[in-house]
C-alpha cells in the first residue's frame, strides 16, 4: 500500500510546530510529509517590528527551515502556493504541483485594509522578513532626502495606522531607533514625529484599561503622539487623510490595522470569514474531512465571550500541537483518537520598547521592566520549542 501524503502549507508558527510534532510521532512507512514554504527559513513573527524599526538585525528573526526539520521525514519544498483544489486534492505551486491524501492549511493571514482607499498601495506593513527589511531601508532613507530638501519635513513624519497590539510594539521600537538616526543623520530630534492612528474609541482594543494608559504614558513620554478614535479615510503617496477630512503629510505610513485570512483559502471554496475558516473541534475546515486549518488561518469562537479568539501565535502553535495528534489518528485510522481543540491562554504580553512593556499573565497584570523581561522569555520559550537549546543560544537576545 502507497504512504498516505500529508501536505503541510505555510511554514510558519502553525506549519513548522506540526511538521516537527509529525516527524517524531509518524514512523517514516506510514506517511509521507510534504513541508511548502514561500521561503527557506522560517520567521518570528512575533519579533517582526523590531527589525522593522531597525533596532534588531532580521537574521536574528529568521531560522533555515532545514536546521528546523529532519529532511530524511519531511520533504521540504521551497515554492509558492498559488491555488487548492479540494476536489482533485491538488496544491498547484509556483513552480510544479502536490498532491494530497490530508492537508494541512497554515498559511498565516494578509492585512486587512477595511475598504480604506490607496492603502495597500501607499502604507508598508509588517508581515515578513521583506517587507521590515524594507520598512527599515525606508525609513533611513527618508532621513537621508530630508537633508537634502530640509524644508520636507513630512519626511520625518511616521505614521503608523492601528494602536492595536502590533502596532503598539511597533512604535515603542521606532520611538527607541528614531533618536539613534537623528544622530546619525544630525537632524533636530524636535523635527522628528511618530503619530498613532487608532479608528476604535482606545488603543489596545480588548485590553485591560489600567494596561492601556500605562502603555500609552510610557510611548507618550517616548515622543508618540496618539490619534484614537479617528478613523483613516484615504491613504495616498504623500500622507493620510482622516475621517473628518484632516490630511496628514508623511514620508512613512505603516499599517497595521488588522488582519484577515489567506486569500487562497477563500478562492479555494472553503467557507470563510474574512479569509479565516471556522475550524470544527477537531480543526477541519467546515464539509472537509481531509482538510485541516490551523493558525491565522483558522477562527476558534471564545464561547465564555461570543467573539474569536484573536490570532496570536500562542494559538498557532497550541491548534499545531493538537493537530498533530489528530493528524497521527487519521493517517492509522484511527478516528476515536481524534482530540477535540481547546485554547489554553496563558496570557499575553506587548512589548513597549526597550526595558518596557505590559501584559497578563493569568489572571495577574504585569509591566514596565518585569513585563518586558517575561516578553524576552515568552520568545526564548517559542525557540526552545522548535529548536532546543541550541536555537536558544544561537537566536535569543539576553
Ligand atoms: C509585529 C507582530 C508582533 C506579534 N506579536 C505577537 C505576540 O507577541 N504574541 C502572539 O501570540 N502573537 C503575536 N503576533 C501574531 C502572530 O505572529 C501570528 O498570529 C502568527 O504568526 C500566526 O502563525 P501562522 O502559522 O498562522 O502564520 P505565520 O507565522 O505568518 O506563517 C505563515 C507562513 O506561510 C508562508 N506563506 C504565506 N503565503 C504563502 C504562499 N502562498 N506560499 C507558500 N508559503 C506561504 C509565509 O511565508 C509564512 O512562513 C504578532 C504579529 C506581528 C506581525
Amino acid at each position: 500500500m502507497s504512504k498516505q501524503k500529508v501536505l503541510i502549507l505555510g511554514g510558519g508558527y502553525g506549519g513548522i510546530v506540526t511538521a516537527q510534532r509529525l516527524q517524531k510521532k509518524l514512523h517514516y512507512n506510514e506517511a509521507e510529509i510534504t513541508l511548502v514554504n514561500k521561503h527557506d527559513y522560517h520567521y518570528i513573527t512575533t519579533e517582526l517590528h523590531q527589525p522593522a524599526a531597525g533596532t534588531m538585525h532580521h537574521d536574528r528573526a529568521r531560522v533555515d527551515i532545514n536546521d528546523l526539520l529532519n529532511t530524511k521525514r519531511v520533504n521540504f519544498v521551497q515554492d509558492t502556493v498559488v491555488s487548492i483544489n479540494t476536489e482533485e486534492k491538488k496544491v498547484q505551486l509556483e513552480n510544479g504541483e502536490q498532491e494530497y491524501d490530508h492537508l494541512v492549511i497554515s498559511l498565516g493571514s494578509e492585512p486587512e485594509t477595511f475598504g480604506i482607499e490607496g492603502l495597500k498601495e501607499n502604507a508598508f506593513s509588517i508581515r515578513s522578513i521583506n517587507s521590515v527589511r524594507y520598512i527599515r531601508e525606508h525609513i533611513e532613507y527618508m532621513f537621508a532626502k530630508y537633508k537634502n530638501e530640509p524644508e520636507r519635513e513630512d519626511y520625518l513624519r511616521f505614521v503608523v495606522g492601528g494602536a492595536g497590539f502590533t502596532g503598539i510594539e511597533f512604535v515603542g521600537e521606532l520611538a527607541d531607533r528614531l533618536p539613534k538616526l537623528c544622530k546619525e543623520f544630525d537632524v533636530d530630534p524636535e523635527r522628528v514625529k511618530i503619530i498613532n492612528i487608532e479608528a476604535a474609541p482606545t488603543a489596545l482594543p480588548g485590553f485591560d484599561p489600567e494596561l492601556v494608559e500605562y502603555a500609552m504614558d510610557v510611548l507618550r513620554k517616548k515622543g508618540v503622539e496618539f490619534k484614537i478614535d479617528t478613523p483613516i479615510k484615504e491613504c495616498t503617496p504623500e500622507g493620510v487623510v482622516l475621517a473628518d477630512g484632516e490630511e496628514i503629510k508623511a514620508g512613512t505610513i505603516v499599517w497595521t490595522g488588522g488582519v484577515r485570512g489567506n486569500s487562497i483559502v477563500e478562492n479555494a471554496g472553503i467557507e470563510t470569514m474574512r479569509g479565516r475558516v471556522k475550524v470544527d473541534e477537531y480543526l477541519r475546515a467546515p464539509g472537509f474531512e481531509d482538510i485541516f486549518v490551523v493558525g491565522d488561518c483558522a477562527l476558534i469562537i471564545n464561547e465564555e465571550i461570543n467573539r474569536p479568539y484573536p490570532p496570536t501565535a500562542q494559538m498557532a502553535i497550541q491548534m499545531a500541537m493538537n493537530l498533530s495528534l489528530n493528524l497521527v489518528a487519521v493517517v492509522r485510522g484511527q478516528p476515536k483518537l481524534l482530540r477535540q481543540f481547546q485554547p489554553e491562554i496563558k496570557g499575553t504580553v506587548a512589548s513597549l520598547g526597550k526595558g518596557e512593556a505590559i501584559g497578563i499573565v493569568g489572571k495577574k497584570k504585569i509591566f514596565g521592566p518585569i513585563a518586558s523581561l517575561m516578553k524576552k522569555i515568552i520568545d526564548l520559550r517559542y525557540l526552545f520549542i522548535i529548536g532546543g537549546i541550541p536555537l536558544v543560544l544561537r537566536k535569543g537576545r539576553f
